[in-house]
């Protein structure tokens, strides 16, 4: 059985089962070569690449002393669980987690972990480049802006591969020697005991920056100083159309740090809504409270109620007489005056809440005006009458926060309740 698992790897790199650690990377090497996909003609590739990703897992776990040692026991089993075929990346997470109960934590920069066909020193710069990270930022925009879209520069600061030494790090011509420190593969692996458990964890090798390679002080590239990337300042441009939504990501491609051997990653903004003093945005409706006097509510008006997200006046003609009387807090649909649906010219629709703000206490002066409105307005309906009957005195002032408050019946005021909701209500009936 243990025979069959080995030789199933050195045949794929074509190695003794003696073979030394450093024989299998010599039949790693030679074997990935020729096996890479851009080594080979372009309709043999997708089997090249297939190969390629086999011949790095083979090296992979044969090399490496705690793999092979998982390989040696469990077999492609112990790395099977995770691959979705030949060739898929294996997560050693999954592995951790199945052969000790716990894995290592996404490793920062590293993506989880390159991965058993995917180590570092293979990102082949003309090859197909692992993608960077992507670097995501919340953006606020006011209703406004999002009503007539907003296109705003911004300087940004990020790196990029270095053009003098392209990202080598060392001067034209001189020789890189091998990372010490992590043997050249750009990442370093250890094992480390966390109470009964072993975690393996693997991360970017920090002497080499994950190159695998180092030059000495006179070999480093001038302008990068064997950094391999430089600050660059650029200006970007953030477009966000008209009609976007809170949580919407815009995305500038490829804007975020360069690394070597990577496709540098997105800046993704994400959009914020800022609440707005007089709208409210639900989708592509809007909707607004419009304050009417008592006067206007029941001899009509015709004037602008509200100022629009543009500046615009909008005006509402209610015409009297034997028209409508409006009411608080009765709903006036404006079709097509709510917020710009994206890539159309078509709008959502606007809802206007009638306020009808009553005249302050004390306004009504003598008994002459009395006289009159009570001759404009329709007469009170025939009286109640009772056998007996009493004149009550009242507080105008109270609210139904108190009525049946502490009384634990579920139909009395909510005296536990958020105080703000409960005012609400019964503050119209004050006014
Ligand atoms: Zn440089
Ligand atoms: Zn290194």
């Amino acid at each position: 059985m243990h025979m069959n698992y080995n030789s199933q790897l050195i045949e794929i790199l074509g190695v003794t089962s003696s073979a030394s650690k450093a024989e299998i990377k010599k039949a790693y090497h030679k074997a990935a070569l020729s096996s890479h996909p851009d080594k080979v003609a372009e309709d043999e590739r997708e089997t090249a690449e297939i190969r390629f990703k086999t011949v790095s897992e083979a090296y992979e776990i044969l090399y490496d002393d705690d793999k092979r040692h998982l390989y040696d026991t469990h077999g492609m089993a112990a790395f099977e669980a995770s691959r979705g075929g030949p060739g898929a990346d294996v997560d050693i997470n999954d592995i951790l987690q199945q052969m000790f109960g716990m894995g290592m934590g996404g490793m920062p920069g590293m993506g989880g972990m390159p991965g058993m066909g995917g180590m570092p020193e293979m990102g082949d710069p003309r090859g197909r480049k692992r993608k960077g990270r992507n670097e995501e930022q919340t953006y606020e925009v006011t209703l406004e802006e999002l009503y007539k879209g907003k296109t705003t520069r911004f300087a940004s600061t990020k790196n990029v591969v270095c053009g003098v030494c392209h990202g080598s790090g060392g001067k034209e011509k001189a020789k890189a020697m091998k990372c010490t420190i992590c043997g050249g593969s750009g990442s370093v692996t250890g094992i480390r005991q966390v109470g009964p458990m072993l975690t393996q964890e693997v991360s970017q090798c920090n002497t080499c920056k994950g190159s695998g390679k180092i030059y000495k002080d006179k070999d480093k590239c001038k302008k990068c100083k064997g950094n391999r990337v430089v600050e660059q300042k650029k200006v970007l441009e953030l477009y966000i159309p008209r009609g976007s939504r809170e949580g919407e990501r815009i995305v500038l491609a490829g804007e975020a740090d360069q690394q070597p051997d990577q496709e540098p990653g997105d800046i993704i903004f994400e959009l914020v809504e800022e609440p707005h003093e007089v709208f409210t945005r639900a989708g592509p409706d809007l909707s607004a409270d419009i304050h009417i006097t008592l006067a206007e509510a029941l001899t009509g008006f015709n004037r602008v109620v509200l100022t629009h997200l543009d500046g615009r006046g909008i005006q509402i003609n209610v015409k009297q007489p034997k028209g409508r009387i409006l009411r608080s807090d009765q709903v006036l649909m404006v079709s097509g005056e709510g917020m710009p649906i994206k890539k159309t010219d078509d709008k959502g629709d606007l809802y206007l809440i009638v306020k009808v703000d009553f005249p302050e206490d004390g306004w009504i002066q003598n008994d002459a005006m009395i006289q009159k409105i009570r001759d404009a307005l329709p007469p009170p309906e025939t009286a109640m009458s009772a056998d007996v009957v009493d004149e009550v005195e009242f507080d105008a002032d109270a609210t139904l926060d108190d009525f049946g408050a502490g009384s634990d019946d579920p139909r009395g005021g909510a005296a536990w309740e958020d105080d703000e909701e409960g005012a609400e209500g019964p503050q119209c009936a004050t006014q």
